[in-house]
Order: structure tokens, then sequence, then C-alpha cells
């Protein structure tokens, strides 16, 4: 469910005309719609009681316009660096509801985390718990620890999304756990709070949720019979969203927090989830300009304006977005394209489509980018990430704008030998 709808034939931002705004700031741009952001964190977090931390991962889509939306919901915040945090702070997310998560948070990053008073954070390593140990003592305060438990469970998602599973980076193996709580508890200035998990992205499935929420469940019981106080779950993101029509509907937030509430039934533990493209996703769309429309030997080609430095998911997953034409012309008739961007790469293909005939200047909107869109973003072939915009029912604002070539050319030194 978006807020992204033809209205007289042609594509709106809520009660913004894409065609207008368009012509205003020019192409590409990304475009946020408030109302399905907001949308999106009510529905998700109706779905768990009300103690629940909401921490929204902010690696989806760090926009400090799209924080500040959901901070004014009440939303936490996922972070997995020290900028993450500085931007969750900044966009006015409490320090109480931010969760520190990623493999190799540096001695200087966790001390930002402890000196902010962050509500927890999710350790990968045994060595990590003993460089938080040590920058506690240096900042003179108490970390709240939850270890991240790699639990070997198969998320049924794209292998490079996925991170549950005993050959990935992520997290300390679940049959390892128990010696390194032992360690969390011996070490100075670390409180143990929880236990954490996240075993992937864009899951379209309850069962491996389950199996791994199952053995978090199991090793909380172990854990307080070893003598922790373990008074939080924290059970991460990963609930996928429909990027084709045709695609079986993913289980909606309902349905996994019914899941959610059988297995941690009993267990008295407050919930800590870690959505990002749940609510982020559908609430973004990409606005291209078409640039040439190219016929080649075997295949006709729309060059349009956005490449795979805007939106790197294709070219990185072989992602499929849809697209649609924010103006189509009714008498056209449909034709097929491979949309490609400009970037000299083959891989910089969005998919072959079937779209009402293309002409250059034409607007298209590449769909479903709310989240590791932007983010993603590169300046390769010096093209500089696309602009962002969000929308509020009729107002826009541009919430970062695309950076001129001078300013990106400006960020380059000449060593003092060359100059
Ligand atoms: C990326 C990430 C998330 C968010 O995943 P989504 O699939 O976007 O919900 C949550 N927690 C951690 C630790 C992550 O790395």
């Amino acid at each position: 469910m978006n807020h992204f709808e033809f209205r007289h034939g042609r594509l709106f931002a809520e009660d913004v005309d894409l065609v207008a705004l368009a012509d205003k700031i020019g192409t590409p741009f990304y475009c946020y719609s408030t109302a399905t952001l907001e949308r999106h964190y009510r529905v998700f977090a109706s779905a768990f009681p009300p103690d629940t931390l909401i921490a929204y991962s902010v690696k989806a889509n760090g926009n400090l316009a799209v924080l500040n939306t959901l901070a004014r919901l009440g939303c936490g915040a996922d972070v997995v660096s020290g900028g993450e945090l500085k931007k969750a702070l900044a966009a006015g997310i409490p320090a109480g509801k931010i969760v520190f998560s990623g493999v190799g948070k540096t001695g200087a990053e966790l001390e930002l985390g402890i000196r902010a008073g962050i509500h927890q954070f999710n350790v990968e390593s045994e060595p990590e718990l003993e460089a938080l140990s040590k920058a506690a003592r240096a900042a003179g305060a108490t970390a709240p620890v939850a270890i991240r438990v790699n639990p070997d469970v198969d998320a049924r998602t794209h292998a490079k999304i996925s991170t549950g599973m005993a050959e990935t980076k992520f997290g300390i193996p679940w049959k390892r756990a128990r010696e390194a709580y032992a360690r969390a508890a011996a070490l100075p200035r670390l409180k143990v709070v929880g236990v954490d998990v996240h075993i992937g992205s864009q899951i379209t499935e309850l069962e491996p949720f389950e199996e791994a929420f199952a053995r978090a469940a199991e090793l909380i019981a172990q854990l307080r019979a070893d003598g922790h106080d373990i008074a939080r779950a924290d059970l991460g993101g990963g609930l996928g969203v429909p990027y084709r029509a045709q695609d079986p509907e993913p289980p909606d937030p309902k349905a996994y927090g019914e899941m959610i509430a059988r297995l941690t039934r009993g267990l008295n533990v407050s919930l800590i989830l870690e959505p990002g493209r749940l609510i982020a996703a559908n609430a973004g769309i990409l606005v291209s300009r078409v640039i040439y429309v190219k016929q080649g030997d075997e295949k006709r080609f729309a060059v349009i304006d956005a490449g795979m430095n805007d939106l790197l998911r294709p070219a990185l997953y072989g992602a499929h977005h849809a697209i649609v034409c924010v103006a189509p012309r009714p008498q056209d008739d449909t034709e097929t394209y491979d949309v490609v961007g400009p970037v000299c790469e083959t891989s910089d293909i969005f998919g072959t489509y079937d779209l009402p005939q293309l002409r250059s200047g034409d607007l298209v909107a590449v769909l479903t980018v709310g989240a590791y869109g932007a983010a993603m973003a590169s300046a390769y072939n010096a093209r500089t990430p696309a602009a962002e915009v969000l929308v509020n029912g009729d107002r826009w604002s541009v919430v970062r704008p695309k950076m001129s070539d001078d300013e990106f050319l400006g960020l380059d030194r000449l060593p003092p030998w060359l100059e």
C-alpha cells in the first residue's frame, strides 16, 4: 500500500504532480511519500505489544527527513556505524531508542554509543565484547549488551542478503553463545540485557523467522538458567516486500506479529524489532527521464538518466523493480524495452519491460526503491547521486540536493608534487 497513484492519467506522489515536479527540479530524483512512511510504521508497530521498541534500520534509508518523519511517530533506530548513530540522533531519535548493530564497530564508534547513552549494543564477536568493555571503562559508563547469535538457519532469500547461516560473517555461532555470554558477564562495565538475531533481508516466508526465533527462545531459557538477566529479545528485521505484481504476497506485519507473539509467549521479554525495507521500500520511487530510445540489433533500449550509480540493486542482486510511465499517452501502443542507465557497465540495466511507447524526454518511475536505493548510491562515472524529495500532501521539499559537478570535482585534492 502506498500513496503513488495515477490521477487524470499521470502519476502523483500524494497530491504532487510528478510531471510538474520533474519540470521544476530536473531528473533523476528519488521521491518519498510521508503518508506511506507513516502508514507503514503504524501498521508495523500496531502488530506488536506497546512496550516493543521499533528500531528502524537506518541503513535502508538514512535521509534525515525520513528519519525525522519516523522519529515523530515514536520510532527508534538500528544503526550500523558511527555515522548512522549521529544521523539518528540529529534526526531527533532519542539515544534510549537506538540499538547499535554491525560486525566491525571500532573502539571510537563504541565509545560514541556509550557516551550517547544508547539503548543496546548488539555485539557480534568475542573481541568486540572486549573492545566494548574497554570503551565503557574509558567512558566511565556501563554498556547494555545483547549478543547477536547466528542461529544457522536458511532465510531462503538472495544469498547476498542472507545473514543467519553458519558461513556468513554475522553474529556468534549459537552453539558458542553460552560461552560468549559468560565472557560478557565476566567483563567489567558490561551489562547483559538481551539476545539478538537477524537472519537476513527480503524474507518472504515466516518459516525461517520461526526457526530462528525458536532457537533464540530456547537460548534465552538456557541463559537464564545460567544466571543471566535476559529482559529483551531483539528479533532483527528482514520482512520482505512485494517487488513484482505476480509474486506471492509476503506475510503481512500482523501475521509476523502473531507468529512472534506465539513464539515468545511466557518468555517475559520486551521485544525489539529492526524493520528497514518494510517501512521504506514502498514509500519511494525514482523518477527519471528517457534520454534516448535506441534500436539495437536484437533489442530496443530506453536509455534513462538514472543508472546503477543511483540504484544499485539490479546490478548487485539481480533485483527487479517495476517501471511505469509517469504520463503515458493513451493512444500509444505497448513496446518492449530494455531499460538501461547511462553508466558504462553492461550491468547498468533495470530489466526488460513492456511499456507504452517511449520517446526522448518522457518520464518513467522506478517503483519500490525507498529502501536500499539512495542509501547505496555512488558517484560512479562522476555521476552524482540523484536528488531526494519528500512529499507531504500537496507539499514537497528537496531533502537532499543532487551535488553539482563542480562540488563533486572540488572534493578531490592534488598532492603538493602535482600542484
Ligand atoms: C539490514 C539490517 C536490518 C534491516 O533489514 P530489512 O530487511 O531492511 O528489514 C535489521 N537489522 C540488521 C542488523 C541489519 O543489518
